[in-house]
């Protein structure tokens, strides 16, 4: 297999979906406009349909995002807001801007999303502020069960849907549930610009009016402060014109994830690996995450056959040495953190590619 194909982590030409990103940043350079103009408010708006929403306001990433929304339901110093520990940390970074209190839950031990039970308790035994709940992996949480009981309990309810655009439960997209929903265009996200880029997307027009001054020094009009934590945090042209050109590619994106997932899946069988649930709707695989208790050791196998893979996450938020307060126990998340494995997975994967993923795969277990 000395001349196989190797398999990187990530493709960016795979990740133009053929859109000619030249042409669309040339249009952008010539007009002469460069941040929050025509192309961002052509983006948001085809971005709000898109996701079936009425607002979408462009900001400068993903976890801006997330700290805007938390500003704009007006969330305090102290205050707790329910999250899960295994997404990266993205969400405890806002909260943490905020000066609010993670009050970390566990997770589902099959979809590694926020496990409706603990939900529950948390918003029995706590006065929450705010409930953010990750669609993981670009799999979606049980947002029935979630929204459900944020609903009860008068909870405003986030999504941070930066893994899951496209996605959709019961015809309903991921980032259509909540009070608020934050997206990230980081350029390996499904859909992803040339640099930094998110958003923020309600249906509520008083909290859209809120983001949209928050995102720009707190301005309801030029130079006058109005709305107090305001930030700069805008989405540009050039990224918005990108992202405009690639939003119709997504859907068809997404299919070529799952088509591998399915492939990988299917090869995987008869191994003792866990692998992903089966991709539908509700699952735009942003990541192939297959869950092994001998993980260092296929990873190294990977490795030395040309496969990449990485780890996604290795620390959980409630173990970062940045934290004073001791660890919750939070034991569906350690076991995943100790176990999960992600393998390559993207648009522009080759068929060899996959192959030769396959093959490593196997191979590991086959010499164990
Ligand atoms: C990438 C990501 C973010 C943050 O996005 P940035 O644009 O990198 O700030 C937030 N949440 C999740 C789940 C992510 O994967």
């Amino acid at each position: 297999m000395a001349d196989a194909p190797r398999v990187p982590f990530f493709c960016p030409a795979g990740a133009a979906f053929g859109v000619d990103l030249g042409a669309c940043l040339q249009r952008v350079v010539d007009s002469g406009w460069y941040v929050l103009g025509p192309q961002v408010r052509d983006f948001e708006a085809a971005f709000a349909r898109h996701v079936g929403v009425r607002h979408a306001l462009g900001v400068a990433n993903g976890t801006d995002a997330l700290t805007l929304a938390l500003r704009a339901l007006g969330v305090q110093p102290g205050q707790p807001v329910v999250t899960v520990a295994n997404a990266g940390c993205y969400a405890s970074t806002a909260l943490a801007q905020l000066g609010a209190q993670p009050l970390y839950v566990d997770v589902e031990p099959a979809r590694l999303t926020m496990a409706p039970p603990a939900l529950a308790a948390a918003l029995a035994a706590h006065p929450v502020a705010a409930v953010i709940v990750t669609h993981l992996y670009g799999q979606m949480a049980d947002m029935p069960r979630l929204a459900a009981l944020c609903h009860a309990a008068k909870v405003p309810l986030i999504e941070d849907c930066a893994q899951a655009h496209g996605a959709t439960l019961n015809g309903r997209q991921a980032g259509a549930w909540g009070a608020l929903a934050c997206f990230s265009f980081y350029p390996t996200k499904n859909l992803g610009a040339l640099g930094d880029g998110g958003a923020v997307l309600t249906d509520d027009q008083a909290l859209a009016e809120r983001l949209r001054a928050l995102r720009q020094y707190g301005w309801t009009r030029k130079y006058e402060v109005t709305v107090a934590g305001g930030a700069n945090s805008r989405l540009d042209e050039l990224q918005a014109a990108v992202l405009l050109a690639k939003l119709p590619h997504l859907d068809a994106a997404n299919a070529a994830r799952r088509a591998i997932a399915a492939r990988y899946s299917a090869a995987f069988a008869d191994l003792p690996l866990t692998c992903p649930p089966p991709p539908g709707p509700d699952h735009v695989m942003h990541l192939y995450v297959v869950r092994t208790p001998r993980r260092a050791a296929l990873q190294a196998h990977l490795a030395a056959h040309g496969v990449a893979s990485d780890i996604h996450y290795p620390l959980a938020d409630h173990r970062q040495p940045v934290r004073a307060a001791p660890p919750p126990p939070l034991p569906v998340t350690d076991q995943a953190c100790a176990e999960v494995l992600s393998l390559p997975c993207y648009p522009g994967l080759t068929q060899a590619q996959a192959a030769r993923v396959i093959e490593a795969v196997r191979g590991f277990f086959a010499g164990a």
